[in-house]
């Protein structure tokens, strides 16, 4: 069964990502700056996630149907710690009326 993750995607369009300037190419990390959205002098977050609805300008495809992060190997931290299947994650599908987080 493929990973739930890639019919989903309803984190990357659920809530703010916010990171560490230090994580922006500019500054000698991955996050390419034009996603990059600059909150203080230290913090960055991904552009779209304060819009609303939010969505990550990183996101591709539809939530719930088929969905990817355009920049998967230089997501920043938020990104990468999140965890499939916490309540967080449950949240996020919840929000989409994609029901709970499936065994897989
Ligand atoms: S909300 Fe959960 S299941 Fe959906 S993409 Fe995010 S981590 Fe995966
Ligand atoms: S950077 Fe990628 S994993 Fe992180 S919120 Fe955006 S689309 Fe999702």
């Amino acid at each position: 069964m493929p990973h739930p993750c890639l019919s989903c995607g309803a984190c990357c369009a659920s809530f703010r990502v916010d990171f560490s300037a230090c994580e922006t190419q500019e500054r000698g990390g991955d996050v390419p700056d034009g996603l990059a959205v600059e909150v203080t002098d230290t913090l960055r977050r991904m552009r779209g996630t304060d819009h609303s609805p939010p969505r990550c300008a990183a996101l591709t495809g539809r939530v719930g149907v088929q969905a990817s992060c355009g920049i998967y190997e230089w997501r920043p931290s938020p990104c990468r710690e999140f965890e499939p299947g916490s309540a967080a994650c449950e949240r996020a599908r919840l929000r989409h009326g994609l029901g709970a987080y499936p065994d897989h």
